[in-house]
């Protein structure tokens, strides 16, 4: 079942953090011996060759090690499952029993089965020198292998939704000898419908638990949410919402919808965009989409609820090992996934809910890095734009000294916009706007 899990390790992530840290942050900042964690939690996290905790981690782990409830603001990339994972270790390690049939002590919920995997595999990292059991769970995959672990018995479930709803309605998982329960990505679980599903997970879990929950922008339904879930929880936030947006050098091209796979070979000849995580709003256009690519020669695959786990496993493997340059997703596909070294992201249509561009954009500055992101706009997306750029409240610089830039869409609705400044094109780093002027101006 534990179908071979993505997770890059990153050594680098605490240095790259501590260049967006404020002083306040240095000063709380510890390292892992400072935090309190068992010795063989210690031990693991050596091994893994992590020195400095994140600050998410630096945030959360007192807080959590003290046993309160926590709400988190923090977006995959910034060391956030180690933030809860390792403080729950913790907790278990106290007193590790054989783990009970059926019933789980600690519950982690996931939106997609690609982070449910990502989690399952930092669990197993960091409990490697526990006797602590752990599996992951997900749709889209056989449910004997699961129930079979069920069985067995593990300390530690990480699941996705349906799946374990699933799997309690027929008995073979009983939620009420959980102690603590977290919710990742509250945010995207909410756009993918599974808010009842949530409830009646959580309607199964003891009263007296430890709960976290966690999410990458905090719109009001998520604020509901929590404020069911948790009790007087302790607040943590990384970076405001949508800072991902600052630090990724953005810019839109105004193109027809029936140019845009013209446009879309074409930039690709420029060989600087090494790795490409490219997007569409549909399934079925990120397949027109990859077959175009590998018609122009250009090494690609897609990822989509339509392929099969290993499809999407292999097609993530080989981007991540640099089999292919180019990785078209959907995305709901590409949540969550964690894949260094991204050079470029391409909005190759503009996603109709605005957070989803930040999550998108965030793909390539993972954990501190800069990146480049470019968006074709058509006619029809222009109000997806102007939605995006009250969210992350700057203006997306637009490339106007390109052959596939047609005014005609640039100028469709309200005042023309101006690049601020001279624009290379796509491809060639441009000088960083400052994002506080760009703000303002907005
Ligand atoms: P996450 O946001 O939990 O998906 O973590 C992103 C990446 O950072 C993963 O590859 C982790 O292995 C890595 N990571 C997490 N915490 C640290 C740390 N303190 N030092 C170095 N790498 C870390």
């Amino acid at each position: 079942m534990l179908a071979s899990c993505l997770h890059a390790r990153r050594p680098d992530i605490g240095a790259e953090s501590n260049d967006v840290l404020n002083k306040k942050e240095k000063q709380n900042m510890t390292n892992f011996t400072g935090l309190k964690l068992a010795q063989p939690i210690l031990r693991a996290v050596t091994d893994e060759g992590y020195t400095v905790p994140t600050p998410i981690q630096s945030k959360a782990i007192p807080p959590l090690l003290d046993g309160r409830d926590l709400l988190g603001v923090a977006q995959t990339g910034t060391g956030k499952t180690a933030a809860f994972a390792l403080p729950l270790l913790h907790r278990l390690s106290h007193d590790i029993k054989k783990a009970r049939p059926h019933q789980p002590q600690a519950l982690i919920l996931a939106p997609t089965r690609e982070l449910a995997c990502q989690i399952g595999d930092s669990v197993r990292t960091y409990s490697r020198h526990l006797g602590i059991r752990s599996t992951v769970v997900f749709g889209g995959a056989s449910i004997r292998p699961q129930i079979t672990t069920m069985r067995r018995g593990v300390h530690v479930l990480v699941a996705t939704p349906g799946r374990l709803l699933d799997l309690m309605n027929q008995g073979f998982v009983r939620l009420d000898a959980v102690q603590v329960f977290i919710l990742d990505e509250a945010d995207r679980m909410l756009d993918m419908g599974f808010i009842r599903d949530v409830k009646k997970i959580e309607a199964a879990l003891p009263h007296q638990r430890q709960t976290a929950l966690f999410s990458a922008t905090m719109p009001g339904s998520v604020q509901g949410l929590a404020g069911g879930l948790l009790n007087d929880p302790v607040r943590v936030e990384v970076a405001p919402e949508a800072t991902t947006a600052e630090k990724v050098e953005q810019s839109v091209l105004f193109v027809p919808k029936d140019k845009k796979r013209a446009l879309l070979g074409d930039l690709l000849s420029d060989q600087d965009i090494k790795r490409v995580l490219i997007f569409t709003r549909t399934k079925h256009g990120a397949n027109r989409v990859a077959q175009h690519l590998d018609r122009c020669g250009v090494r690609s695959d897609a990822i989509h609820g339509n392929k099969s786990q290993s499809a999407r496993q292999r097609a993530l493997k080989d981007f991540r090992d640099g089999r292919i340059r180019a990785l078209v997703a959907t995305d709901i596909a590409a949540r969550g996934i964690d894949v260094d070294g991204v050079t470029h992201v391409i909005n190759f249509e503009l996603p109709n809910e605005p957070e989803s561009y930040v999550h998108r954009i965030g793909r390539t500055a993972r954990a501190g890095a800069a990146g480049i992101a470019i968006s074709f706009c058509d006619h029809e997306e222009r109000g997806y734009l102007r939605d995006i750029e009250k969210i992350i409240r700057q203006s997306v610089p637009v490339i106007e000294d390109h052959p596939y830039h047609t005014a005609e869409i640039a100028n469709d609705t309200g005042p023309s916009r101006r690049a601020p400044h001279h624009r290379k094109r796509p491809g060639q780093r441009q000088r960083r706007r400052n994002p506080r002027r760009s703000r303002q101006a907005a």
